[in-house]
């Protein structure tokens, strides 16, 4: 079970390592963002393909442990 984290490093315990750490945020593009732009493009409005990917909630924020990498939580969706 993932703990739900703001979008930026927090500083936590980790479970695995045991050690207190400023988690690594890793932040990707969602598949979603991907089909928004797809279907403007599909519909012929180029111009706003852009549009989701500088909408909020366009990218998948996930925490990371540095020490021992084990992935600590994610923001919330
Ligand atoms: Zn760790």
């Amino acid at each position: 079970m993932f703990v739900h984290l703001g979008e930026w490093p927090v500083v936590l315990e980790c479970p695995v390592c045991e050690r207190r750490v400023t988690t690594r945020v890793s932040r990707s593009i969602r598949m979603s963002t991907h089909l928004m732009a797809l279907c403007c493009c599909v519909i012929g409005c180029f111009p706003l393909a852009v549009l989701p990917y500088c909408l909020g909630g366009s990218y998948r924020v996930r925490h990371y442990c540095p020490l021992c990498g084990a992935l600590l939580g994610h923001a919330w969706d």
